[in-house]
């Protein structure tokens, strides 16, 4: 299957995990049908940044981060992470390869074992690899948690059900760190979280990133949360890679017509403020098992033409550090183009 480019991979050299033209397919019982829940796309993220990763839930954006963890591995691809091919390793060696990349979940308390206590489970990576002598193991655990904001005696006398939501994602987040890991997958880290533990997350992920030279990839539906903590952002739709761009620059001048749609659809706290013009989306998004031909976004998209339906996108510089796969952009980098009137979805 055809990709959406590879024009926007960097090539300085100082790119610690590579992406090229992943592919994860899920079969559909036995109906010889196959879920295209990412189609071939290619990114990188350099050492020390932040990238977010974007779409709206079923975009493949969790399933991307779970195939650059292999869980499971990805139908076809190449992972390179800090120089190691991950797709074609040894089982034992890819455990390994897992101590230096970790990933936090979305639901952090369905995410840690409810019969154990606390100081456990984050002790428990750092067993299983025997780092250290046991009161070193346990002079890190208390650290740890203490750096994340977890009383390291509530956490040895406590399981996770006796803490809240926001608790449980710190504990998550320590556990993810005991091992010394360069790379973290925050996969919707704070979506199940209130607003106002949202953002005291958000800045315990900062603090850490800085703290310990940590790289992020950040995986979110929602684009203010990811406005906020990343370098550059990835905007998925249906499998594929629509836009990619420095954070700011993003949204200042969302380039793709579906970039446009989830930004516009960011709730303004200002009754006087007028609603942004926008590209105006169509229905539903189609199925993953029969996806359009041409760029996937152009049923619903009212600045698609013939040739949308035709020939698929590739991802183009319109910018320093922007690219989008798009062939008729709401901005092509220098000045807003018209957007067209609503088209019949039919
Ligand atoms: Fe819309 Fe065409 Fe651009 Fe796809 S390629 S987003 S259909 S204008």
């Amino acid at each position: 299957m055809a990709g959406t480019g590879k024009a926007h991979l960097s090539d300085d050299g100082d790119v610690l995990l590579r992406v090229e033209d992943l592919v994860v397919e899920f079969p559909v019982g036995r109906t010889g049908l196959v879920v295209n829940a990412v189609s071939g796309i290619s990114l990188d993220v350099r050492t020390g940044e932040t990238l977010g990763l974007v779409g709206e839930s079923g975009c493949g954006k969790s399933t991307t981060g779970r195939a650059i963890m292999q869980l499971p591995r990805p139908t076809s691809g190449s992972v390179t992470f800090e120089g190691r091919q991950l797709t074609t390793m040894s089982t034992s060696d890819m455990r390994e390869a897992r101590t230096r990349m970790q990933m936090i979940f979305q639901d952090p308390i369905s995410s840690l074992n409810p019969r154990r206590k606390v100081r456990d489970i984050v002790m428990e990576p750092l067993n299983i690899w025997k780092r250290g002598t046991a009161p070193e193991r346990g002079d890190v655990v208390d650290r740890t948690l203490e750096e994340v904001g977890i009383d390291p005696m509530r956490a040895a006398e406590s399981q996770p059900h006796q803490f809240s939501g926001g608790q449980c994602q710190r504990i998550s987040i320590a556990r993810s760190l005991v091992l010394d890991p360069s790379l973290i997958i925050c996969d919707e880290p704070v979506s199940a979280l209130d607003v106002s533990v949202q953002a005291q997350v958000l800045n315990l992920l900062e603090d850490l990133k800085a703290r310990h030279g940590l790289t992020l990839m950040f995986i979110a539906h929602d684009l203010a949360v990811v406005k906020n903590i990343s370098d550059r952002v990835a905007v998925m739709y249906l499998g594929k890679l629509c836009e990619v761009a420095p954070s700011d620059e993003l949204y200042r001048i969302p380039a793709h017509p579906y970039t446009n749609v989830l930004l516009a659809s960011i709730p303004v706290p200002d009754p006087s403020a007028q609603p942004a013009a926008v590209v105006e989306v169509i229905g539903e998004p189609p199925s993953p098992v029969l996806p359009p031909a041409g760029c996937r976004f152009h049923p619903r998209c009212s600045n698609a033409q013939d040739r949308c339906r035709q020939e698929e996108p590739q991802l183009r510089s319109i910018g320093p550090g922007h690219f989008v796969a798009c062939h008729f952009p709401v901005h092509d980098g220098t000045e807003a183009v018209a957007v067209r009137a609503p088209v019949s979805s039919n």
